[in-house]
């Protein structure tokens, strides 16, 4: 049996139950149709430790390929990327703490700027360092969650450009629905052109940005000349009709660690909401929902995937383990690898079932799952 082996000193092997194999290729084909669809340059965002994919490993496999910046959440994300040994430039997608701000200026990390309040202590702090820092304008056209609404922001963009100690080297916003409403997005699209045009054209700003995935694979950029996938490179498409272009990055496995035959009429898992109406084969797979297997699958008739064919998860998911019904599939025995998803179970299958999006299974995948990468 292939087994994922971690040596420890006193026992000799203590094989993981749950692993995810991230395929960095993948990632990398990802990366150039990306490219191929909105042009070189790209801020990749990396934020939730890229997705579940290991934020360390994915920068670092990233850093080599002339990305434009790495979007991350927080600081705490940007630390991380500089400790791993990777330089490229780090974008903070959402506000800032006023304490981290000091940190940001000396680093030279690229903020977003969504009041004049935030523009004046960056300015400040630039000012004792004797620099002066490239931050990116933020604007609303739809999100609700940052930057400045479109009302009097000529008359703010002066007062920012009078802070001397701040360049203003970007303009960027987001698009709250691009896979769920076209006709909004189009007009978001114009909308933040507009918005260039007021604020002295696409000549005036090195960068401006709009585009998620879903934005990057569907609409056209106009002025645009950066985005910012994030899921897209991680092999998942947003937008129906793009999947096949993607490859799988992540998936996830685990092992069968039992297989019992069950007579009819017994119940299996917690709440005994299914029970056997035949003799049943049930293989016990080691991975629960708390390594991120999401409970709310249970009953929605999710499969697994066991020496080439789609078996049923039967009843609830249970924290460390699940059961599935093996009775078409003689030949499983206890250690056979199962893939949870991946390449034969699409994540955004799993995600529907558990009426959720990819972004929320990719991220909780929960640290008790082993990462392991392949080139
Ligand atoms: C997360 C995020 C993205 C990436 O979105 P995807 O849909 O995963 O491509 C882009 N821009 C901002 C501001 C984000 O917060």
């Amino acid at each position: 049996m292939a087994r994922v082996v971690l040596v420890n000193d006193t026992f000799p092997v203590s094989p993981p139950r749950a692993w995810a194999e991230i395929d960095l290729g993948a990632l990398q084909q990802n990366l150039t149709i990306a490219r191929q669809t909105h042009g070189e340059a790209l801020m990749a965002v990396v934020k939730a430790g890229a997705y579940g994919h290991g934020l360390e490993e994915i920068a670092r496999a990233l850093a080599a390929e002339n990305i434009a910046f790495f979007g991350v959440a927080n600081v705490g994300e940007a630390r991380r990327i500089r400790s791993a040994g990777v330089e490229t430039r780090i974008y903070l997608l959402g506000a800032t703490w006023s304490e981290e701000r000091e940190e940001i200026v000396a680093r030279d990390w690229t903020p977003c700027i969504s009041s004049i309040d935030e523009a004046v202590q960056f300015n400040r702090l630039a000012a004792a360092c004797g620099k002066r820092l490239k931050v990116h304008l933020a604007v609303d056209t739809g999100m609700g969650r940052g930057g400045f609404v479109a009302d009097r922001l000529p008359e703010k963009f002066a007062q920012l450009e009078r802070l001397e100690n701040l360049e203003i080297e970007g303009i960027g916003s987001h698009l709250p629905s691009a896979d769920e409403d076209e006709e909004f997005t189009r007009r978001q699209f114009k909308q933040f052109h507009a918005i260039i045009q007021e604020l002295g054209g696409a000549a005036r700003f090195k960068w401006m940005h709009l585009s998620n995935s879903a934005g990057l694979l569907g609409y056209d950029p106009g002025l645009c000349n950066l985005s910012r996938p994030g899921l897209m490179l991680y092999g998942v498409s947003p937008l129906p009709g793009f999947q096949e272009k993607l490859a799988t990055v992540m998936t996830l496995k685990s092992r069968v660690t039992l297989v019992r035959d069950l007579p009819a009429g017994h119940g299996i898992s917690y709440g005994r909401q299914f029970v056997t109406t035949r003799p049943t084969r049930v293989a016990t797979i080691g991975i629960g929902y708390g390594d991120g297997y999401p409970r709310h699958v249970s009953g929605k008739g999710a499969d697994v995937w066991i020496r080439g064919r789609r078996l049923p998860i039967l009843g609830r998911v249970t924290m460390d383990q699940m059961m599935v019904d093996v009775t078409a599939a003689e030949d499983v025995i206890e250690g056979d690898e199962v893939e949870i998803f991946g390449p034969n179970i699409p994540v955004a299958e799993i995600a529907a079932k558990a009426d959720t999006v990819v972004w929320e299974i990719f991220t909780g995948i929960t640290p008790r799952v082993l990462r392991c990468y392949r080139s």
